[in-house]
């Protein structure tokens, strides 16, 4: 798989996606108020965590 980039489409079977927490923050490609974080793993097993937008999916930025 390609490196997640800021700004692509959550994939979460993709990544392996296991739901972690929500954010009170607002979503930089569309304003919604809820960002829920994610840790994601690739196909190599390197993992990382992702904070996705709840309503257009589009992953804001990584947290550790
Ligand atoms: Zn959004």
């Amino acid at each position: 798989m390609e490196q997640i980039m800021i700004g692509t489409v959550f994939q979460p079977i993709n990544w392996k996606a296991a739901y972690d927490m929500d954010f009170s923050l607002d979503c930089l490609y569309c304003g919604h108020p809820t960002l829920s974080g994610y840790h994601v793993e690739d196909e190599r097993g390197k993992s990382k965590k992702v904070v996705v937008c709840g309503e257009c999916f589009k992953v804001n930025g990584n947290y550790s």
